[in-house]
């Protein structure tokens, strides 16, 4: 059955680990892809802007050619093509960068200054002329090779005749920022997958760690309720029982159904107990305490409890000792600290048999305050030291009978230290018992 319910558990902690999983995988993704699409787009709008810029450039040089005197031929513009004839002449052609063209149409569409362009010509005679796109940077790609152009009417006025009231077309090849475009395109690809594989295995790790103390308290929490539950069920089953006997005999006198009526009612009693210490433990849960801590000496919270128990302890004919002295002040809820005392003397007599001793008193040392509650009992061994302050932990099962207890007391007391940043331990009390020691932080010395 147990086995069962950890089964079940452990495969919704797997479903949770992987939900998670996913999730933080597909941030990361959502992530990269959109960092990866910002500078991508970022690189290629900064190329284009070059690219535009020097076609820009190009048609605010056509648009103011300078005036050349005694012109009397079309050059042909648009090429690296210097004139070697003379080289006073002023050509009034602008000079193109290596990867611009220059092409001059008519009015009716057709390439006039064929002869300019070279061995170009075979590839930029496809270029497309349309008045439509006037004034716009359009793409184009011809055999494989990339162009950015804008056409323009060139106003009659212009002082290159080769452009006056013709259309001109800047030209400009760009496979080599279509290459380093693209280039970067895979860098970025392989570099942010590389990553992105990274952050997986990372977030793997991650989850695995930050799901352990949700893990630990959601099995703890069931093991709890779990617990909590079997032990209710004890009690409610012996009541059942004596009530479903006395059904069973209508006639009979309370007197003679004494045994069961006292069963049952202490069996209530031990609900009555048990729904009070499951309380106080929630209670105390650091979640949910609001402690009212004040500075107090110790004799605020020694009193309450210590006297009175010397009453119950010589009634069971055991010894008791007390011995304080520490004149400090302490910063603590004294009521939690009061209910912690009376839970470590409340196990010191219920384990402690008749003759036994137990003793408490305090110290101060290294700035530390000490409580120690010794008994001459039974003693705990090692390996129980430690478990004794897990809930519904108890050595002896089957004395559980005869104490009373539920197994909750230490996991209170516990959680009360705890609240006070203070730590509890458990030394063996020679020849015989167990000392438990309480240690709290010192606000002043006195
Ligand atoms: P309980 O209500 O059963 O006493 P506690 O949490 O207070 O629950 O204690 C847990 C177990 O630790 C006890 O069942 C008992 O076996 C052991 N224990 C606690 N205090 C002492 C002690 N002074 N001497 C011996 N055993 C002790």
């Amino acid at each position: 059955m147990k086995k069962k319910r950890k089964t079940r558990l452990s495969k919704i902690i797997r479903k949770q680990q992987l939900q998670q999983f996913i999730l933080v995988m597909a941030t990361f993704a959502i992530l990269f892809i959109s960092l990866g699409m910002i500078v991508f787009h970022t690189f290629e709008s900064n190329t284009y802007d070059g690219i535009d810029h020097g076609i820009d450039n190009q048609i605010k040089e056509i648009k103011n050619s300078p005036k050349v005197i005694g012109q009397t031929q079309i050059h042909a513009p648009g090429q690296n093509t210097p004139d070697q004839s003379d080289p006073n002449h002023r050509s009034p052609q602008p000079k193109a960068p290596f990867q611009t063209s220059i092409l001059i149409y008519n009015q009716k569409k057709e390439l006039v200054n064929k002869s300019g362009l070279g061995n170009r010509y075979s590839v930029l005679k496809h270029v497309p002329m349309r008045k439509s796109d006037l004034n716009k940077k359009v793409n184009i790609t011809i055999n494989n090779m990339n162009f950015r152009t804008e056409l323009i009417k060139v106003s009659k006025d212009n002082n290159n005749a080769a452009y006056a009231g013709k259309y001109v077309m800047v030209v400009q090849n760009f496979d080599n920022q279509m290459e380093s475009l693209e280039n970067f395109e895979n860098i970025l690809i392989v570099s942010f997958g590389i990553f992105w594989l990274i952050s997986l295995v990372l977030s793997y790790l991650l989850t695995k760690i930050t799901m352990r103390p949700i893990i630990r308290s959601w099995k703890q929490q069931s093991e709890f309720v779990n617990d909590a539950a079997h032990e209710l069920r004890t009690p409610l089953a012996i009541i059942q029982g004596k009530m479903e006997y006395m059904l069973t005999k209508p006639n009979d006198t309370i007197i003679e159904q004494a045994e069961p009526i006292s069963v049952s009612l202490d069996e209530v009693n031990r609900l009555n107990s048990l729904t009070n210490s499951l309380l106080e433990l929630a209670r105390v849960d650091q979640a949910t305490t609001k402690l009212n801590f004040q500075t107090v000496e110790p004799e605020a919270f020694l009193s309450d409890p210590i006297r009175p128990f010397e009453d119950i302890v010589k009634s069971q004919k055991k010894n008791y000792s007390y011995k304080f002295d520490e004149k400090i002040q302490l910063h603590v809820d004294r009521d939690k600290i009061k209910q912690l005392l009376i839970i470590l003397l409340d196990n010191a007599t219920k384990y402690t048999p008749e003759g036994g001793k137990i003793s408490i008193s305090d110290k101060v040392e290294n700035n530390k305050y000490y409580i120690t509650v010794s008994d001459t009992g039974v003693g705990i061994s090692d390996a129980d030291k430690q478990k004794i302050f897990g809930r519904f932990y108890r050595v002896d099962k089957s004395r559980t009978k005869a104490t009373g207890g539920h197994g909750l007391g230490l996991s209170i007391a516990k959680q009360i230290v705890k609240n006070h940043h203070g730590k509890i331990f458990i030394e063996d009390n020679h020849p015989q018992g167990s000392k438990f020691i309480v240690e709290l932080p010192i606000k002043h010395k006195l």
